[in-house]
């Protein structure tokens, strides 16, 4: 990875949500290896984008639905002529083509399904030989893939075994710029700018986004989409076996999942202690919401990981976010740019969450939190 240039923020340039400068980084493989030079001369061999959808039991992740958003508005710009494809592994190829009926939904005019027993559980090794296998026969220009629990380790152990580069699992958007290329923006150096990551030189580009970062385009009904069979043999002949799941466990979360909620109550290292951290829990509660929290609150044991709000952490888009204690760093605001009304809550005029908070309270988070609930509890506030 090289460091390239400085220039003018290129990330969402939309009214609050403001940008700070930019960083452009390169992210290729190797250079040295011939693959790669080949690779390389080949570049306009490599068109079209494609979506890695993921399902778990029969059941297709929203993420997918979200990055064939993605997709069909980066189509649009890029007139290569390729359909939009989804790629759906699995183990009983009659459920992944019912499965590929609801990609189309969403967007997708092409799905290649690539069914076998092996591929009945998400298998790490097995799932990047076989994707890979793929991608090196119809040569996509660009593959997004859902930043999930498989798909971040998917995206680099694809990206690795095709010798290309993967954006890194926290990117705000993407978009292609003027030669086509796709151009990730990420937070950089700590959140303090916004990075354009580009992988000029190698194919496919990867990128990978979290859940909820991308919105889900509406579902058309009857649309359709020309499914392929793609047989894995000679993939899964070579597959070392070396990690093996064994099983599918699930843990169901306690309360309101954060992501549902249609108000987060969120805290920050300003909440100061943890009897003040129970007022965003009773506050929560009266609003019927969830608390979210930034990663001081995590590190300082008054919130829980599963809790966190950013890049390293959940994104939210609830109609509320109140936030208090909370500074506005890059790394968090990407988690929750997007919610409907931001209220914030802050002792220093200048801190930078006000850039794009909707409502600012410039004061005690304890001292108006505690106001709030009482004025909430007397009937006065809903
Ligand atoms: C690779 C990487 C990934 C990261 N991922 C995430 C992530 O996913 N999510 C995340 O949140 N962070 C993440 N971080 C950390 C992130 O960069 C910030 O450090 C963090 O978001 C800051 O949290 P904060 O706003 O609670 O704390 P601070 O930045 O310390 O801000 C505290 C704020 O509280 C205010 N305050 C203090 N006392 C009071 C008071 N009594 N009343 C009202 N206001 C008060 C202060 O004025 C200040 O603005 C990541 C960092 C790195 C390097």
């Amino acid at each position: 990875m090289s460091l390239n240039c400085w220039g003018p923020c290129a990330g969402r340039a939309s009214g609050r949500r403001r940008g700070k400068k930019a960083v452009v980084n390169m992210i290729d493989g190797s250079s040295s290896s011939s693959h790669n030079k080949q690779n390389e001369q080949n570049k306009q061999e490599w068109r079209g984008i494609w979506v890695i959808a993921e399902q778990m039991g029969g059941v297709l992740s929203t993420v997918s639905f979200e990055l064939l958003g993605k997709a069909q508005e980066l189509q649009t710009k890029a007139s290569d002529g390729e359909p939009v494809t989804a790629v759906l592994l699995g183990e009983d190829g009659a459920a992944l083509e019912e499965m590929a009926a609801q990609l189309a939904g969403y967007g997708a005019q092409r799905v290649i399904v690539a069914a076998a027993p092996e591929l009945k559980l998400y298998q790490p090794e097995t799932y990047a030989l076989v994707l890979a296998d793929m991608i090196a026969a119809y040569r996509p220009s660009i593959v997004l893939i859902g930043a999930t629990g498989t798909g971040s380790h998917l995206a680099p152990a694809v990206g690795a075994k095709l010798k290309t580069g993967s954006k890194r699992p926290t990117a705000w958007d993407a978009r292609l710029n003027a030669e086509g290329e796709l151009v990730a923006v990420v937070p950089a150096f700590g959140g303090r700018v916004l990075g354009d990551i580009l992988c000029p030189r190698h194919r496919p580009q990867i990128a990978s986004f979290k859940p909820g970062v991308l919105v889900k385009p509406p579902y058309r009904q009857g649309a359709e989409a020309v499914t392929v069979r793609y047989d894995p043999g000679h993939s899964l002949q070579r597959d070392p076996g070396r990690v093996k799941a064994i099983g599918l466990f699930r843990e169901e979360p306690e309360g309101l999942p954060l992501e549902e909620a249609e108000v987060v109550i969120a805290g920050g290292w300003g909440m100061g202690s943890r009897e003040n951290w129970r007022l965003l829990e009773e506050l929560a509660g009266l609003l019927g919401g969830a608390v979210g929290c930034t990663r001081p609150a995590v590190d300082e044991g008054w919130a829980g990981e599963q809790q966190m709000i950013g890049t390293s952490g959940k994104t939210v888009r609830p109609k509320v976010y109140l936030g208090a204690g909370i500074s506005g760093a890059t790394h968090h605001i990407c988690g929750m740019k997007d919610a409907g009304l931001i209220i914030s809550i802050n002792k220093d005029e200048k801190a930078p969450i006000f850039q794009l908070s909707d409502i600012a309270v410039v004061g005690d988070a304890g001292d108006i939190l505690a106001g709030l609930i009482a004025a909430i509890k007397q009937g006065g506030v809903v």
